[in-house]
């Protein structure tokens, strides 16, 4: 099979989306228009998936090119959109940690339809956000701008059963995929912990799951269409417009608006996954052994104790097995009696350190095993919203920095060098710097650390390293706030030390000029970024600060 002009070409058939097949040339005229050195032999709708097929004599050389009438007036353009924008409100992160008000809302079924909200945006000098399940834990899916919800570009394209690959539009959810990837008897490799986020929201953050050998989700990607700020739509992949597929894989939303993606996947599997209770210093001590000790390997640290949990997970051919509820491991004493005890400690912080020796106790102080899915073992419930933070450091680098945190957590004063580029306050600067000393900390746990291949993808924060993810964390019981800056502070300035990479999600602290010393392909991506929206259009608060350097000015909306 070959691609071209994001169109997929297979045997003598062009397959594209009846309502979104037209990619924007200008000028518009009103009919699809091929022009094609071979002859259109048939036209005929191919499924229920809305897609139509177009036979050729000769697939050897051929473009699409036409669009829809788009009007060429902001006023004519909205009244056109109206149907797809929900009244003004107020949009909010997962966690309630962010929030914005869009200017305009919209929900667009097709690429046409987006092609047009772009159009619109061009006209009325708007910025553009594009958003999944505003799952990030930070203002990177906020604008001030056009806000385009991606929930109903959600409709399988097409499944390759010999090359395992799926391609999806870009605003389907991960669940929603691992359905459809069950009844051909595929999966996704590896996931994070959750399966709510959209296609696109996980690969624009390069979210990431853990295993020595599995890379993060983005790694996965084989092509990707995009629409652009100027409307064009630009197929790429790692054979086709390069450049911009390394850029694009995770894109943040800076280079326009994803609609669709092939991924390699694998055929469906088991995970046998076992769990058992560990000492820190005993895990850190043969940390090397343990990264590689099965497929998929991620360690709960609780802070304040040397208890550690150590999570296993291999492929299997065994059948089921579910561990049986207990009081302890049901949702009702993890959900509500442990939040209840949060909030206790949100007027009494002392007591976090006995509360977490506690649950350690009654939930994890016991082996446990089962086989199941790979989605129902790489998937666990999050219970409810939290404050998160996580950097990517070279897996060589772990357990050092697992003791630094550590020395951190219980003496509350950092001691290491501080990295560059960091922003926040004035503890962030370069240089060796020993932050006075102050009270101990009183943390949530789990700290969690999970490993990622390195990976090709120019953006991702496994890029040419294998990578150790450290994720600390602080709840929000019944989504009351808690104090977290300060852990938030010394974390960042730690792993800064360690070569450290923030997760693109979660807030953080670094800038453009920490950033593009850590990243050998930022500069690359922004040309990248310069060149596909040189107005900025895709831009907002968060990618002013991490992606833009701070001399050029940007224009807001
Ligand atoms: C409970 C919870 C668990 C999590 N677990 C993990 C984990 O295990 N591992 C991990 O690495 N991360 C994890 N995350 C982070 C999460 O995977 C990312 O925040 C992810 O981006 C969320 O996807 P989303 O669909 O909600 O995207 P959003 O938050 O809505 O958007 C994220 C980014 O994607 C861009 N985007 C969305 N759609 C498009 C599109 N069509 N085209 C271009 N850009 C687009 C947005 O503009 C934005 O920049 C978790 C988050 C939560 C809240």
């Amino acid at each position: 099979m070959e691609h071209q002009n994001g169109v997929d070409v297979e045997g003598s058939f062009i397959v594209v989306d009846r309502d979104t097949s037209l990619p924007y040339t200008t000028p518009p005229s009103t009919e699809l228009q091929p022009e094609l050195n071979a002859t259109i032999t048939s036209t005929y709708v191919e499924d229920d998936n809305q897609t139509i097929a177009i036979a050729l004599d000769d697939e050897s050389s051929w473009t699409l090119a036409g669009t829809r009438n788009i009007p060429k007036d902001a006023t004519a353009l909205q009244k056109e959109l109206h149907s797809l924008l929900t009244p003004t409100k107020t949009f909010e992160n997962w966690a309630r940690t962010f929030r914005c008000i869009p200017d305009q809302y919209y929900t667009p079924t097709s690429e046409e339809e987006i092609i047009k909200i772009i159009h619109l945006a061009r006209l009325s000098g708007k910025h553009v956000k594009p958003i999944g399940t505003g799952h990030s834990p930070s203002d990177l899916a906020c604008t001030d701008g056009i806000m385009i919800n991606t929930d109903k570009l959600n409709h399988l394209i097409r499944v390759d059963k010999k090359n395992l690959t799926v391609t999806v539009a870009a605003g389907m959810k991960l669940h929603r995929l691992h359905d459809h990837l069950e009844l051909y008897d595929l999966a996704m490799s590896n996931l994070g912990s959750i399966s709510d986020q959209s296609v696109a929201g996980v690969m624009a953050t390069a979210t990431h799951g853990t295993g020595a050998e599995y890379p993060s989700l983005c790694a996965s990607i084989l092509d990707l269409t995009l629409i652009t700020a100027k409307g064009e739509k630009i197929y790429c992949s790692k054979t086709e417009n390069v450049d911009i597929f390394n850029a694009a894989a995770c894109s943040l939303g800076a280079l326009g608006i994803i609609t669709r993606m092939t991924l390699q996947c694998e055929r469906a599997f088991r995970l046998e996954n076992k769990q058992e209770p560990a000492k820190l210093g005993d895990v850190l001590n043969d940390l090397d052994n343990i990264i590689h000790s099965a497929e998929h390997v991620r360690l709960w640290w609780y802070p304040h104790t040397d208890n550690v949990v150590v999570w296993r997970a291999n492929r299997t051919t065994k059948d089921i097995t579910r561990p049986i509820s207990s009081w302890s491991t049901s949702r009702w004493f993890i959900f509500h009696f442990y939040q209840g005890l949060l909030n206790v400690c949100r007027f009494i912080p002392s007591l976090i350190p006995t509360l977490s020796r506690f649950m350690f106790w009654a939930t994890q102080s016991k082996p446990i095993e089962r086989v199941d899915s790979s989605v129902n073992v790489f998937n666990f419930d999050c219970l409810f919203p939290q404050y998160v933070n996580e950097w990517s450091i070279p897996w060589s680098r772990t357990a050092e920095a697992i003791r630094a945190l550590d020395l951190f957590i219980e003496n509350g004063s950092v001691q290491v060098e501080s990295g560059v580029g960091i922003d926040s306050n004035e503890s962030h600067t370069q240089g060796i710097k020993t932050v006075k000393k102050e009270t101990a900390l009183k943390v949530h746990f789990p700290i969690e650390i999970r490993f990622v291949k390195k990976d090709d993808v120019w953006l991702s924060p496994a890029y040419g390293v294998d990578s150790c993810y450290i994720g600390i964390i602080m709840y929000r019981p019944y989504g009351k706030p808690v104090p977290y800056k300060r852990f938030w502070a010394g974390f960042e300035q730690i792993m800064a030390s360690f070569e450290g990479r923030p997760h693109w999600a979660k807030a953080h602290s670094v800038t453009y000029e920490g950033l593009v010393q850590s990243y050998p392909k930022m500069e690359a991506f922004s040309e990248v970024r310069q060149k596909l929206d040189p107005e900025g259009m895709f831009l907002n608060s968060y990618l002013r600060r991490h992606l833009v350097p701070t001399s050029v000015p940007t224009s807001s909306s």
